[in-house]
């Protein structure tokens, strides 16, 4: 599905969801490695092998306009991006500011709402927590869904499932209204 400008906007966090934690099981052992000459693409981040080409297309399915809310910055457009079959996508600029937001809000959480400025998003993160959940349904006037993967696994296609479900119900909503 293409996706264009009336698009749910798709907020994507890099480590502990593109990039687990935890090894994957089809990841070579730190002894395989060695042993091994190290590829073309090894070179930089070794982490950067666990990202798994699969998500790309699990996340280009989804139909929503798909903008980096990562550390990574615009280093998720070189180095992440190419590896899932991505195009350059936009980078939600962080501040480098040292205010941690009050009551236990992410501090992600202001920029991604004023970035997303009134319209659908989903967020994709593994830090999200229920002051974030509470706060923007508090607060955001658009719809939002905050969904947490599980770090140590990263993004599972049942949370893709979660997702697309949502993206559907959301769309009918709309729809009827
Ligand atoms: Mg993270």
């Amino acid at each position: 599905m293409a996706a264009t400008a009336d698009c749910p906007i798709m907020f994507l966090d890099v480590d502990g969801v593109l990039i687990p934690f935890r090894a994957r099981p089809t990841e070579p052992t730190s002894a395989e490695r060695y042993a091994a000459p190290p590829a073309d693409d090894d070179e930089g981040n070794p982490l950067l092998g666990r990202l798994d080409p699969e998500d790309g297309h699990r996340l280009r399915s989804l139909g929503c306009r798909l903008v980096w809310a990562t550390t990574w910055m615009s280093d998720a457009n070189e180095q992440v991006a190419p590896r899932l079959g991505l195009p350059e996508l936009p980078v939600v600029d962080f501040p480098d500011d040292d205010d941690e937001p009050e009551h236990g809000l992410h501090w992600k959480t202001p920029f991604l709402i004023r970035w997303a400025a009134g319209r659908t998003f989903v967020w994709l993160d593994d830090e999200i927590t229920d002051t974030d959940r509470r706060w923007v349904h508090a607060h955001y006037e658009g719809r939002a869904l905050l969904h947490r993967a599980d770090p140590a696994v990263g993004v599972t296609p049942n949370d893709f499932e979660v997702i697309r479900r949502w993206l559907a119900e959301t769309s009918a909503a709309v729809a009827a209204s």
